[in-house]
């Protein structure tokens, strides 16, 4: 079953100088729960703006954007959003960061703390809970906004190219972490980037986007290996 549906959803800004831009040609597109889709297409297709789109943080100019078949219309409680480059305050701790939404949701604090820990342990970061972002490196900045995207245990979690600014190696790792991460959570994952080859060692199906206005070419099933 679905959990996020796009129904011929279009996207056009109103540009600075007078000339509207469109973003989104209609695009129309089912996210299956627990699924892990990728969007891959090159710079400016559209890629964040439809991102932004399924987070609520845009209006969108026409279609019908739904989550278990209600209408997105703002933030939702249930998704979790890393941007590409890491957003975080800088007079809270690493772990204060993370439990950022925790804390914006009330949650159980103990429960959350509890699962903040964890998440640093996944991403590498249990020693550095007490320390501050200036004393990370930007890739780990990055990992903390990954923890931070799932502390409140979201259904969905949307993720803009979050590892773009690393070097390979990092990538590679980071990109088997989120694996782990979606295998142990069956979070429903939407992951854009302008690497195909990441799109298809991430990706249960990818969407392939082209430009101007950005529309979907297609979508391919892919093969996963046998664990
Ligand atoms: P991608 O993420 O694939 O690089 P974007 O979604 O960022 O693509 O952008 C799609 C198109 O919309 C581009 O032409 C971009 O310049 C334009 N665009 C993006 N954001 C804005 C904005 N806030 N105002 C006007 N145009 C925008
Ligand atoms: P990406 O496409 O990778 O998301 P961009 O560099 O295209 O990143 O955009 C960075 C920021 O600038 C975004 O917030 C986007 O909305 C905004 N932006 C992009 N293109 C335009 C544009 N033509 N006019 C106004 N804002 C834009």
């Amino acid at each position: 079953t679905p959990i996020i549906q796009l129904q011929e959803i279009e996207k056009v800004y109103a540009a600075r100088d007078g000339n509207p831009v469109q973003a989104l040609a209609p695009v129309s597109l089912e996210i299956g729960t627990g699924e892990f889709l990728t969007i891959v297409g090159p710079s400016g297709c559209g890629k964040s703006t439809m991102l932004r789109l399924v987070a609520g943080l845009i209006p969108r100019t026409r279609g019908r954007l739904l989550m278990r078949r209600q209408e997105i219309s703002g933030p939702q409680r249930d998704m979790g959003i890393v941007f590409q480059t890491p957003v975080l305050f800088p007079w809270r701790t690493v772990l204060d960061n993370v439990l950022l939404p925790a804390e914006v949701l009330r949650l159980p604090p103990a429960k959350s703390r509890a699962r903040a820990l964890e998440l640093l342990e996944i991403v590498g970061l249990s020693d550095f809970a007490a320390k501050y972002p200036f004393e990370l490196s930007g890739g780990m900045q990055q990992r903390v906004a990954i923890a931070r995207s799932l502390v409140h245990e979201p259904s969905v979690v949307l993720m803009d190219e979050p590892f773009g600014a690393l070097d390979a190696m990092t990538r590679d790792t980071m990109n088997l972490e989120i694996m782990r991460i979606w295998r142990e959570a069956g979070t429903t994952i939407l992951f854009v980037t302008h690497s195909i080859p990441e799109a298809v060692f991430l990706g249960e199906r990818v969407v392939v986007m082209t430009p101007r206005p950005g529309r979907i070419a297609e979508v391919i099933d892919v093969e996963l290996p046998a664990q």
